[in-house]
């Protein structure tokens, strides 16, 4: 037999969403008279928004006639989306097409992207954490398997209610910064004053930033930075990822993309320099075939004036759903973070024990959420919360709880 790649072996089960199904299996098996709500679930919910399926339809039927029938398109993907992006987010900080590459979504992205570092660069990543940071990094050798649940190798960046979810600047110095704004899980945001702290420091450090804003759409604090590029010298050293996935409802589309700033190298061995643009051109030209014609027309259509007014009450919807489960719990008592200009709500349990509250509020009052030590050690004695069921559902939930004791 041919051998595993051994770094495979290091990964951590996928121990949360399995252990979840199978305590929900359970409990409805037991009590199938029960009508569980699942705030637990990552996924949008809500249809696409209409002047995206316009898109679709349209770009589909140029797809019948030999004028607009498309083959392979660009690896970067077309010229008319990433003008768009450009234009319509990016030209304000001075970045051209070229420095736009198109996707089949961000987790594809942010997971291949370290794949342009050498083997020895140090990963610093916050706990809680979404999971694909570190894992594409121990797949990928740049760390080792976890003892005491931690991998062994990755600079860990605590995030808890004692520092406001704000990560202090790490004591050994990385190669790799990955931050996600808003944040997944906790739900928060950091202000331009405290993301500049870790701009200054990537400059000062030559350390690169893996900056994830997949839920930038969703910030509605005025003055939160929705671009790492608003950061004074974030050009320096930043790229950033995005996706129409949770702003557009593309989790089942798929399309994202990533920015890669002109002037951003890696230093060679032999003494040089490799701009990170060239090498992730040379990366997406050898393995990636560009993202279906018709999919980018369909993001296309999220930079419209109709498009943006149909995504802005799509995450009106979500947020209204966010502010009735933070004010449920909160008058439960318990403290609650994030929800505001993020999906997510992050509850501060009073035990640190977040499996045993995720038993308690399936059985009490069935509903479902997510353990917060699922996404890292930090996140125990928390719990995740999502906003995108549907209105009725949330809004069932949240009188539920007025019967739940804990
Ligand atoms: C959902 C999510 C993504 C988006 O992934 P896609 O592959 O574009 O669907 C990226 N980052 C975070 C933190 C997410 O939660």
């Amino acid at each position: 037999m041919a051998l595993a790649n051994h770094f495979y072996q290091n990964l951590a089960g996928s121990y949360l969403f399995s252990e979840i199904a199978k305590r929900v299996n359970k409990y409805s098996a037991e009590n199938p008279d029960k009508k569980i709500i699942r705030l637990g679930i990552g996924d949008v919910t809500k249809p696409l928004p209409p002047s995206v399926i316009a898109a679709l339809h349209k770009a589909v039927d140029e797809q019948a006639t030999a004028e607009g029938f498309r083959g392979y398109g660009p690896e970067q993907g077309y010229d008319f989306l990433r003008e768009t992006i450009v234009n319509d987010c990016f030209a304000q900080f001075g970045f051209e097409k070229d420095e736009i590459f198109v996707s089949d979504g961000a987790k594809s992205d942010i997971g291949n992207f370290q794949e342009l570092f050498d083997i020895s660069c140090k990963v610093a990543i916050t706990d809680p954490v979404y999971p694909v940071y570190a894992d594409s990094n121990v797949m990928a050798g740049r760390a080792a398997a976890q003892k005491d649940g931690l991998f062994q190798g990755i600079i860990y960046l605590s995030c808890t209610s004692e520092n406001n979810f704000v990560p202090e600047l790490p004591k050994e110095r990385p190669d790799i910064i990955y931050l996600c704004y808003p944040n997944n899980p906790t739900g928060t945001v950091l202000t331009k004053e405290q993301l500049k702290i870790w701009v200054d420091y990537a400059r000062a450090n030559e350390s690169i930033i893996l900056f994830d804003s997949a839920y930038e759409a969703f910030i509605r604090t005025p003055g939160i930075p929705h671009s790492i590029y608003e950061i004074e010298g974030a050009k320096e050293c930043a790229v950033e990822f995005r996706s129409y996935s949770k702003i557009a409802g593309f989790t089942g589309l798929r399309c994202g993309y990533v920015v890669i700033p002109r002037n951003l190298s890696l230093k060679t061995k032999n003494g040089g320099s490799a701009a990170l643009r060239d090498l992730w051109l040379r990366r997406q030209t050898t393995k990636y075939n560009g993202t279906p014609y018709v999919v980018q027309r369909a993001a296309q259509a999220v930079h419209g004036e109709q498009g943006k007014k149909e995504v802005k009450e799509l995450i009106d919807a979500y947020l209204l759903n966010a502010k009735h489960i933070r004010e449920g719990f909160a008058n439960m008592g318990l403290t609650v973070y994030g929800g505001v200009d993020a999906p997510y709500v992050w509850l501060k349990l009073p035990i640190n024990d977040s499996w045993k509250f995720f038993d308690e509020l399936l059985n009490q009052v069935n509903i479902v959420g997510t353990p917060g030590q699922g996404f890292g050690l930090c996140g125990e004695g928390y719990f995740r919360l999502t906003a995108f069921g549907s209105y009725e559902n949330t809004l069932e939930a949240v009188e539920r709880l007025k019967k739940f004791k804990f």
